[in-house]
């Protein structure tokens, strides 16, 4: 006769088999050590592969598929071999496209990818260490903030300052525009008074910034800018005087350490001395050229950035890392904690350690990828020497390129400030009409060819060609390969 325990009994039996299979099928999830071996060998072979082949393929790769091939993949319930699944990679995933780590990428703003931060990030998603909160990720969190100290001594702030790593340098100029709102006690009534000044260089993210922060009616201000496109601090100054009079609320000044698409630097030692007498937040956005404060000729052309109330640099620009590594800095770490600190209950086990801050506080972010290993793994075992070289040699490069292409007949315009160049072919009696035409073609054709690429923007309304120096395997040899090809281009175009 069945009782009420033994079918309780039955009840927990059932649940235990269930409990039981249930591990058994989720069982890959966590592979042993010689499945591990079988999965890591073919990856390993494929980077290697990839890292041996990386100077004989081109920096932009035509193809007619651009990857489609992923979409026969299925994502099914059940899985397929790990080689089948290094071929699509390889085939849909590396092949299609620009390489912006490779030596002849000398489009847009170049990227890096260093071995020893995707060992890092190796390590880093294994031990996925928790780099949020200092109760629960201590050694993750110190890393994260001697990193945010080192950025910060480089740049010349005060030990009061901090900051955090994040994602680049749009999420980095987004948290620096929040602070400064909340910094200058702006509220929604304010905003349509509030004004922003900078030039029509400034990176598009910074617009994208003022609305996502709620502040799109704000009055953005494009100071006129000399023929270097650097910001001018007279102009800077008499707009500010003009908002004044009109009754508006010259709030931000925001100055750039390299644009991103003719490299200019604007001076910002000038403009931060007009920001601070006429009470602006300073904000420099030194995305692109940051990192080159660690050269002699960046400490000198970035003179002034300490005068900043905050400042961004990505270490996927110009310290070589791969993308997803920005960082942002606040002059007082305070104003930083304002905006992004936060209360949940269900946190109420992290304490706040006295001495280490969180980087929780301090972002907009929680849980974190533990993005500073990257960072820090290289330049712990590298040193900064090979970093300071790499990055001279970079400017070197530009200052060559410069004068070499206006050998070839190109017009080019003052001596590049960091390691971007602009340069159009317009030979005396040719119309501006066809001169775009004649740089259009000769961007086209680079790209068909595909072992150097480099990139077009639009100049004071001319198509104006570029190249950016900045993948630590650009060489010697790849500016001389991308003369050449030019050569061969405006001779085609019979110049
Ligand atoms: C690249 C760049 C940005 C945007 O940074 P992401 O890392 O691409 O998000 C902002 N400002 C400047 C000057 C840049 O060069």
């Amino acid at each position: 006769m069945e009782t009420a325990g033994s079918s309780a009994d039955a009840e927990r039996a059932a649940l235990l088999e269930r409990i039981r299979g249930l591990e058994r099928a989720s069982r890959p999830l966590e592979p042993g050590a010689g499945r591990r071996a079988k999965l890591r060998a073919p990856v390993m072979a494929s980077a290697e592969r990839f890292l041996r082949g990386i100077g004989t393929r081109k920096a932009y790769e035509e193809t007619e598929d651009r990857g489609i091939g992923l979409l026969d993949v299925q994502i099914g319930e059940t899985g397929i071999p790990i080689g089948e699944i290094v071929a699509r990679w390889e085939h849909d995933v590396v092949r299609p496209g620009g390489l912006p780590g490779s030596g002849g990428h000398l489009a847009y703003i170049p990227g890096g990818g260093l071995y020893h931060s995707a060992l890092a990030d190796y390590l880093a998603a294994v031990s996925n260490k928790y780099a949020g909160i200092f109760f629960t990720g201590p050694g993750a969190v110190r890393m994260e903030n001697l990193l945010v100290r080192w950025v910060a001594d480089l740049v010349g702030y005060p030990a009061g300052a901090g900051g955090s790593l994040s994602s680049g340098g749009s999420i980095a100029n987004l948290t620096a525009v929040a602070t400064a709102r909340d910094a200058h006690g702006l509220r929604g009534a304010d905003y349509a008074s509030a004004v922003v000044y900078t030039t029509s260089q400034a990176h598009h993210c910074i617009d994208k910034a003022l609305r996502i922060a709620g502040m799109g009616e704000a009055k953005l201000r494009h100071v006129p800018m000399d023929e270097g496109f650097r910001m001018r601090p007279d102009a800077l100054e008499a707009a500010i005087a003009a908002d004044r009079a009109a009754g508006l609320r010259p709030w931000m000044v925001l100055a750039a350490a390299g644009t991103t698409d003719a490299g200019a630097v604007d001076p910002l030692d000038a403009i931060g001395i007009v920001a601070k007498r006429e009470g602006c937040w300073y904000h420099v956005d030194a995305a692109y050229g940051g990192f080159f404060l660690l050269t002699e000729h960046g400490r000198r052309a970035l003179k002034g950035i300490e005068r900043s109330d905050s400042v961004v640099l990505d270490p996927h620009k110009s310290l070589f890392l791969p993308f997803g590594s920005g960082v942002v800095l606040v002059r007082d770490a305070g104003r930083l904690a304002a905006t992004h600190d936060y209360e949940g209950s269900y946190m109420q086990d992290a304490e706040r350690e006295p001495g280490e801050v969180s980087p929780a506080d301090l972002s907009p972010e929680l849980s974190k990828h533990f993005r500073a290993a990257r960072m820090w793994l290289p330049l712990v075992a590298l040193g900064t020497r090979p970093f300071q070289a790499a990055l001279d040699e970079k400017l070197l490069l530009a200052r060559y390129f410069h004068a070499e292409a206006r050998a070839l007949g190109f017009d080019v315009g003052g001596a590049p400030d960091l390691s971007v160049v602009t340069f159009r072919w317009a030979p005396r009696g040719m119309s501006a009409e066809r001169a775009d035409a004649a740089n259009q073609a000769i961007v086209d054709a680079m790209r068909r060819d595909g072992r150097i690429f480099i990139s077009s923007t639009l100049l004071d309304g001319r198509f104006t060609l570029r190249m950016a120096v900045l993948a630590f395997r650009t060489h010697r040899r790849h500016v001389d390969l991308g003369l050449r090809i030019l050569r061969e281009q405006v001779e085609a175009l019979g110049g």
